[in-house]
């Protein structure tokens, strides 16, 4: 291929811009043109597509957030938009697409590829959510980011004796509540996917604490994903008051760290995979290897046909989650 365009779609993750940073210098080390299109899908729908040069990308390897932009976008859902993305690529004498996203952004990449489209997908999501891969760009930075800011939470309740019940970014995915909650030393931990298997018991939580207290701790951390009793909207309020009816004596508070999670500085190791990854997948497009995903298995970068990733599911880590059990955070 001579020409390629890169999208940013679904949720944004720190590193994004690390992808495009690399795309471009990758497309020219390939003397390929390469054309950045615009809030997601949507863009690419609207037409919304320009022409990338080294001064697009000018010190934005460190920046979180997309450039592109991104948006969710319900008309690539439907086979007239979908057909409006096609023409406008080959207007633009785009000949194939790099996709930066997560599972429903892959979705939309598989119809792409049905209407004979050649893609590669990069996996950036911060929650991680994606089964074929060990890694998506955008966890670290996340879990970087709330694991401060369980430090500082926890600060403030150790000098009041309080526990502390802190919701993290989650909904299908506990893998955040996981690695925060562990190296965050969380005494219990609440994520979607156990929650699938048996049903929430507050009485686990309120038993754990209660030893807590007899082990005497002073204070206490519950780390929560926000997939947990996802159908309350006020799931971590709701979760504090389940525990204060049963110990009515706790001073507790509730935390949601909410956004403050997608945004900021790439991580060092979210730099280093996106620019692994995006030149593995610059390189297939050049090649004309598409219709393939890449990702991260075992340290390395791997690709792999973009069906058969989309049907491997994602499960929790069993390595940690055994992890956790063996250092007393219950989960
Ligand atoms: P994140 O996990 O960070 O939210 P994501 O890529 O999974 O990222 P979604 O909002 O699920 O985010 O999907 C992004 C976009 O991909 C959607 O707004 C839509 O345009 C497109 N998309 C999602 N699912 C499909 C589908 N089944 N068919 C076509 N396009 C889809």
């Amino acid at each position: 291929m001579k020409s390629i365009g890169i999208v940013t779609s679904g949720g944004d993750a720190p590193g994004m811009n690390a992808v495009m940073w690399a795309a471009v210098k990758a497309a020219r080390f390939r003397n390929m043109k390469i054309y950045g299109v615009m809030n997601g899908y949507q863009g690419l729908i609207d037409n919304e597509i320009v022409e990338l040069n080294d001064r697009n990308i000018e010190g934005i390897i460190d920046r979180g957030g997309t450039r592109l932009g991104t948006a969710r976008c319900a008309a690539m859902m439907t086979e007239e938009g979908q057909h409006a993305a096609v023409r406008n690529m080959y207007d633009h004498g785009i000949e194939g697409l790099l996709v930066a996203g997560g599972d429903g952004s892959f979705r939309g990449a598989r119809d792409l590829a049905r209407l004979g489209v050649p893609v590669v997908c990069v996996p950036a999501t911060i929650d991680n959510d994606l089964g074929y891969t060990d890694y998506c760009i955008g966890f670290d930075t996340a879990c970087n980011t709330a694991v401060d800011a369980i430090s500082k939470i926890r600060d403030t309740m150790m000098s009041h004796n309080r526990v502390a019940v802190v919701e993290v970014m989650g909904r299908h995915c506990g893998d955040i509540a996981l690695t925060v909650g562990m190296v965050g030393g969380a005494d219990y931990i609440l994520v979607p996917e156990v929650e699938y298997d048996k049903p929430f018991d507050i009485d686990n939580v309120v038993d754990r604490l209660t030893k807590n207290r007899e082990y005497g701790n002073k204070s206490a951390m519950v780390v929560l994903a926000e997939g947990v009793m996802y159908e309350h909207k006020n799931r971590a309020e709701l979760l504090g008051q389940m525990i204060l009816e049963r110990m009515p004596q706790l001073d507790l508070k509730v935390n949601i760290l909410g956004h403050v999670q997608r945004g900021g500085c790439p991580s060092a190791r979210d730099r280093r995979y996106a620019l692994q990854m995006t030149e593995r997948a610059v390189q297939m497009l050049h090649h004309g290897d598409t219709g393939r995903v890449v990702g991260i298995k075992d340290s390395a970068v791997i690709d792999m046909p973009l069906d058969e990733a989309l049907a491997i599911k994602k499960v929790l880590n069993e390595s940690f989650f055994r992890l956790a059990h063996a250092l007393g955070q219950a989960i």
